[in-house]
């Protein structure tokens, strides 16, 4: 691991903790020497929700030891989430049990608060925090928390960005395209592709009487009266670490081989279907990049596979949370490249055969029976597979009165129905389908414009789409597709 240089904030921070706080993944939002009479150390989990294989941990660890202070990890379960709603509330649930289980082993304590004694800041005086260390996150709001945090707390503040491989900031500003990126990133990876050590505290934090704090195992939307529960949870995902370490399991064993093959074809179990858990950081992709490249060296055959995903996984994932960190107008039609800005505007005024409300497309009720599969597919089992993912936002342009409400549209249901939704990975993905983002000019067509187009007839003919169809509806009641 390179050190990065300190950035200018770092630079009061004490010379035991120097040599972490330069970890390229560290930023000392808050600089500053630890609470001289600080209990503990605290660590604010937000983004990256597991126990090990977690850089935000380990870097705790390792400060609380040099401190000689005992560890606690901190999760806030809050009502108002933006976006939010009973699915995704009940896989991050599911996912608490394990992160307990994973910390203790490591001899950390957690501690779950709700709504209305969840207040961080509180919590900090509260436990007598010497020092908080929190994660990343590069969408808008959990980023306004952070800066907030940072102005308010009167302990320093560090954050670890830990659910990316190489970290965001090393790239330092937005990169263009996925051929950009692919030689830097490939660059950089020798340097991070290590696994991590999972080191323990050493020292045991012990509960004062009467300590509160939220049972794992409990449901912690219990009496929230203003969450949208019609969003009911699904049984096509478990939320956890442990579910998220058996489909890699899984995906490594049986559908790695065919990957490079079968990704795209929506009928099959062709790709890893772990976006849910990276989502909610109940894995990280580090492990699986690790995991992915171990079965390589026992069988390299499984290295042309192997090459196909981690150019999803590194390439396309990290590009996406790049866009999402250096683009502020990431949701909005702001964010398109001048080229695909001006030609959907040239096309503004063109006649739209189809045109149709929100409410039809999230009830899948379109002349276009593939779409609506998908669009069941995804508001069913709460995952829709890529192929159809990139049909489905094209159409929504195709069928909405201007390129903003198409994008509207779009995010407004992905985010409602993926478990994977309200992510850099969606927000990029419906820029790509919709506004051109990430990737060149193509013939200028109707409504499009110079946005490359996908037809119904020629998607339908790349795989098996009635048996698609079928499958989907087959299942619709079960929730339960594989
Ligand atoms: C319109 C549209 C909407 C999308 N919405 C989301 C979303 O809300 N959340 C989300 O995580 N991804 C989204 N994607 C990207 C991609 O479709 C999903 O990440 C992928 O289908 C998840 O399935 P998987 O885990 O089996 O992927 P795999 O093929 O197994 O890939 C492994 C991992 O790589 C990452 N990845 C794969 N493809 C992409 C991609 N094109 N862009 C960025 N990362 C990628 C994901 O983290 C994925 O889990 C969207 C793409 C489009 C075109």
């Amino acid at each position: 691991m390179p050190l990065g240089t300190l950035n200018a904030e770092a630079e009061t921070v004490p010379a035991s903790l120097q040599h972490l706080a330069a970890n390229p993944r560290v930023t000392v939002r808050r600089n500053g020497a630890p609470k001289a009479d600080g209990a503990c150390v605290v660590y604010w989990m937000q983004r990256a929700e597991r126990g090990l294989n977690n850089a935000a941990v380990d870097c705790s660890v390792h400060v609380a030891n040099v401190l000689e202070l005992p560890l606690l990890v901190y999760f806030s379960a809050i009502s108002n989430f933006p976006g939010a709603n009973l699915r995704h509330y009940a896989f991050l649930n599911q996912g608490l049990p394990d992160i307990e289980a994973d910390l203790a082993e490591r001899n950390i304590a957690f501690v779950v608060r709700r709504p209305p004694g969840n207040s961080l800041e509180n919590f900090l005086d509260e436990v007598n925090a010497a020092i908080l260390i929190g994660d990343e996150s590069p969408c808008r709001e959990p980023e306004r928390w952070r800066t907030v945090t940072a102005r308010r707390i009167r302990v320093p503040f560090w954050t670890v960005d830990a659910d990316v491989v190489v970290p965001s900031k090393v790239f330092g500003k937005a990169q263009y395209a996925a051929h950009v990126l692919r030689p830097r990133l490939h660059r950089e990876l020798p340097n991070y592709l290590h696994a991590l050590q999972n080191p323990r505290a050493e020292h045991e934090w012990k509960p004062p009487k009467n300590f509160d704090s939220y049972p794992v195992t409990s449901d912690i939307t219990a009496g929230w009266k203003k969450l949208d529960r019609s969003v009911k949870p699904v049984e096509s995902f478990t939320g956890g670490s442990q579910a998220a370490r058996e489909r890699l399991e899984h995906f490594v064993q049986h559908v790695l081989p065919t990957y490079d093959r079968n990704r795209n074809q929506p009928t099959v179990d062709g790709s890893s279907r772990l976006s849910p858990y990276l989502h909610f950081g109940h894995i990280g992709p580090l492990e699986i990049v690790l995991a992915v490249n171990a079965a390589v060296s026992k069988n390299p055959s499984l290295a042309k596979p192997r090459d196909a995903f981690c150019d999803e996984i590194l390439v396309w994932r990290e590009l996406a949370i790049n866009f999402v960190k250096y683009t502020p107008a990431y949701d909005s039609v702001d964010c398109a490249e001048p080229w695909a800005a001006r030609s959907l505007a040239e096309h503004a005024h063109d006649r739209r055969e189809w045109n149709y409300t929100r409410d039809r497309l999230e009830r899948g009720e379109t002349h276009d029976e593939l779409w609506n599969a998908a669009q069941l597919q995804m508001v069913n089992y709460g995952w829709m597979h890529n192929y159809l993912r990139m049909y489905w936002a094209k159409k929504i342009l195709e069928w909405s009165a201007s390129p903003a409400t198409a994008l509207e549209h779009a995010i407004f249901l992905n985010d409602r129905y993926e478990l994977d939704g309200r992510d850099p990975g969606g927000y990029a993905g419906i820029a790509w389908a919709i506004l051109g983002k990430f990737d060149r000019p193509w013939f200028d067509r109707p409504i499009f414009g110079k946005v490359r187009y996908m037809s119904g007839g020629s998607t339908g003919k790349k795989f098996d789409s009635q048996g698609y169809i079928r499958l989907v509806r087959a299942n619709a009641d079960s929730g339960k597709l594989w």
